[in-house]
This record gives structure tokens, sequence and C-alpha cells, in this order.
């Protein structure tokens, strides 16, 4: 398996084994691999010749220097899961230098109010720091699929209109979410909760389903009211937000409307880790 840690060198070996049709898949991750981000990499080896992805945790989408410092970094194991998965996928691991060139900055973005709503509301500048880190591995790994997780439902719209604005041509693959047995949606911070918390945090994706199944027959307000009760008062998990929005838009649902598709979006803190969640509702 090769791994490369500079640029030059990935677009070295990409060029010289890119043939006429051979289409490349991409995963971009900041590592710490789950099952989540093993299947984004199935995915692209079923539909791709060359698949890369990149390992690289981006300082510019962390709007606190403590979660971006708590981040788990973990390469070596990260690539030891990537082996048993194939052989044949190319890792590219860069340092903050081989991506940012000594100006560790973001570029401000546009994406048409989709930034504004939620994630976007709650961790100011972390949009523009996806937007700057994605248009740059996408220049350097010359993708034509590239796999994004609905996980970061918020994320996966950007990244379709980054390519739409800016005329990118690669295609954006929006993937399942991979959950542990409880329904907790697996994410690279579940590692820095305690065995009770990680036990109990199932009550997010269960609460979730109970409001999916109370959706058609209830307005949104109180849909929402009904999840700030559940978590109102919990000995371990503090609710941020919940939202239920139009899924093009992102914006909040007041009155459904009957062909537009929504989703509820919840961010919770179980003492200083943040986990966020969604599904569709119809
Ligand atoms: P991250 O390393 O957290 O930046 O995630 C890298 C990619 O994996 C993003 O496209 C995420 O949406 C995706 N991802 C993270 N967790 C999951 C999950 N539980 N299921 C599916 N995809 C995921």
């Amino acid at each position: 398996m090769l791994v490369f840690e500079h640029k030059v060198a990935l677009s070295h070996h990409l060029t010289t084994l890119k043939k006429p049709k051979a289409t490349i898949g991409f995963v971009p991750t900041m590592g710490a691999l789950h099952e989540g981000h093993l299947s984004l990499l199935r995915n692209s080896l079923q539909n791709n010749v060359l698949t890369v992805i990149s390992i690289f945790v981006n300082p510019t989408q962390f709007n606190n220097p403590e979660d971006l410092e708590k981040y788990p970094r973990t390469l070596e194991a990260d690539l030891e899961k990537i082996k048993r998965v194939s052989e044949d996928i190319i890792v590219y691991a860069p340092t903050v230098q081989d991506i940012y060139e000594g100006n560790t900055q973001s570029k401000a973005y546009d994406f048409d109010g989709l930034e504004h709503q939620m994630e976007g509301k709650f961790r100011p500048g972390h949009f523009d720091g996806v937007g700057t880190v994605v248009k740059k591995l996408f220049e350097i790994v010359q993708p034509d699929f590239a796999y994004f997780g609905e996980k970061d439902f918020q994320q996966l719209q950007i990244v379709k209109k980054l390519v739409a604005k800016e005329k990118l041509s690669v295609t954006i693959v929006g993937c399942p979410i991979f959950r542990e047995a409880n329904g907790l949606a697996m994410s690279s911070r579940n590692e820095r909760l305690s065995d009770h918390e990680r036990k109990e945090a199932g009550i997010i994706f269960k609460t979730l389903q109970e409001i999916k199944t109370l959706f058609p027959n209830k307005s949104t307000s109180s849909l929402k009211k009904r999840v700030a009760k559940v978590f109102q008062n919990h000995p371990l998990f503090q609710l941020e937000y919940v939202e239920i929005a139009d899924e093009a838009t992102l914006q909040t649902c007041i009155r459904k409307s009957k062909n537009k598709t929504y989703r509820i979006f919840i961010a919770v803190f179980a003492n200083n880790v943040r986990l966020i969640d969604t599904i569709s509702l119809n």
C-alpha cells in the first residue's frame, strides 16, 4: 500500500497510473478511521479503478482549539485498517505545510446560504475551512468521484454547491450513515466518550426515529420541543440544537410542503465531546 506525505509525489504517481477511462475515486477524511469511513472506501473501490484516501486533520475547519488539539490522531492504526480493506488503496497523509504552504487560512465562501444554518451557526468559519481544504484536495487528487457521508449532511450539500459554483469536474456521491449497535452514528469523536456515555448515546438515534414516526401528524415546532424535553436535565447529554429543515436548501421547515423532503438534524454535547446526527423524515 502506498502512503504519500507530499502532494507533488502523489500527483506524479497518479498521473503515471491514470489511463484513459480509469476513474479516480476519492475519500477525504480526518483519520481515526471507523467502519463508516471504510464503507466510503468500499463504495469507491467498487466503482473506480483507483481509490485515494486522504487523512488530514484540517486546522482551518476547527472553531474550537481544544477540539482540534484533542482530535484523535491514529495514523498507524488507520493504515492497518485501510490495508485490510485493500492493499491497492493509495493514501495521502500530508502535513499542514504540504496543504497550506505556510498560509493556514480559509477562503471566504458563499454557499448560497447553506453555510448559515445549523453547523454554520454554531461553528463559525467551519464551512470556509471545509470548502478551502476540499478544493485544495480536489486540485491535488483530481478525482472523478468523491465520497462523503450523510452523517455530515450539511457538509455534503455544501461540497456539492462548491463543485457547482467552482465548476469542478468531480461527481459527489453521498453515502449512508454507519451506526454502532445501539444506533449511535459512528464518529471518530466517539472514542472520547466514556463506556457509559457511549452506551447511553443510543438515545440520540432513538429520539430521531421517534420524531420520524410522529412527523406526518405533528407540527415541526412541537416535534423540536419534544426533542428539547428529552435532553432537558439529562444527566449525560446537553442539546446544542435540533432543527427540521428542507434537505435541498437546509432552511428551517416551518410549514411542511408535499413536494419537499425534510431531515432532522441534531447536535448534542457529552461533556465536551460534540456529537451530531441526522435522518431523513419523509
Ligand atoms: P471525518 O473523518 O469525520 O471528516 O469524515 C470523513 C468522511 O466520512 C465524511 O464524508 C463523513 O461524513 C464520513 N463519515 C463519518 N462518519 C460516518 C458514518 N458514521 N457513516 C458514514 N460516513 C461517515
